[in-house]
């Protein structure tokens, strides 16, 4: 898989992007994750990547040139499964939106800043907009940042089998249930004595019921959408 990204802070992405399993996935040659500078596609001497907003409002928007060109650019040497624009507005994202994206071939993502991007960009240029959640970050690099770290994972070969996927929350509709390690007392805080029996299949069951009770008093709206 290679995630392409289209950012005015490259430096705000390298960094999460550049430890654990993310960053093994990367060494190991599963994905390629490449960003590229806005401000490389301008053509005038400062660089310029914003304007004002046309309009009574104050506030900076990223502008369409550069976009354009950064896109063009990047379109022309491979076709992309998704142009994705994070956004505040996009559709909200999911796991099942991750499990989407980890099956794609070519991601680009373009981080918005400022007030946003010229909307023209929005109108013609891209093919899916994601939103993190309800609340407005400053950039749209933390939001990429979720994105690839949540798809990157999923990829097959990834994660290893002690950190499978499949038992995570939501990737089976229901919240993961508890895990526990040694000690099993620790200061008479006791480990569920079930988790010791050794017996595999009561305490898959034990893990199913938990589960399915943690769904239903912390996440009830997950039980409900299926
Ligand atoms: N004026 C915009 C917010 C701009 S915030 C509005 O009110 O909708 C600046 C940039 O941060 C956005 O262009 C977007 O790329 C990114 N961003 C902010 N909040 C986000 C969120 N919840 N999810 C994804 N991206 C977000």
């Amino acid at each position: 898989m290679r995630i392409d990204i289209i950012t005015v802070l490259p430096e705000l992405i390298e960094s999460p992007l550049n430890h654990s399993i993310i960053k093994r996935a990367q060494k190991k040659g599963l994905v390629s994750i490449n960003l590229h500078h806005l401000r490389d596609y301008t053509t005038d001497k400062h660089r310029t990547v914003d304007d004002y907003a046309f309009g009574p409002d104050a506030g900076m928007v990223l502008k369409i040139e550069p976009i354009y060109k950064a896109i063009e650019k990047l379109k022309s040497k491979r076709n992309y499964d998704e142009i994705i624009y994070t956004s505040p507005d996009g559709e909200p994202y999911t796991q099942r939106l991750a499990n989407t994206l980890s099956t794609k071939e070519n991601i680009l993502i373009l981080c918005g800043h400022y007030k946003g991007v010229d909307h023209r960009v929005r109108e013609h240029l891209i093919t899916r907009e994601i939103s993190i959640g309800d609340y407005v970050l400053s950039g749209g690099e933390l939001a990429a940042a979720i994105i690839v770290d949540s798809v990157v994972r999923l990829v097959p070969g990834v994660l290893s089998d002690e950190t499978s996927a499949l038992t995570d929350s939501f990737q089976d509709g229901l919240l993961a249930p508890p895990a526990y390690t040694r000690p099993a007392d620790f200061n008479g805080w006791e480990v569920p004595e079930i988790l010791l029996s050794g017996n595999f299949k009561e305490i898959e069951k034990w893990q199913m019921e938990q589960a399915i009770e943690r769904t239903k008093r912390l996440r009830p709206n997950l039980l409900k959408d299926e």
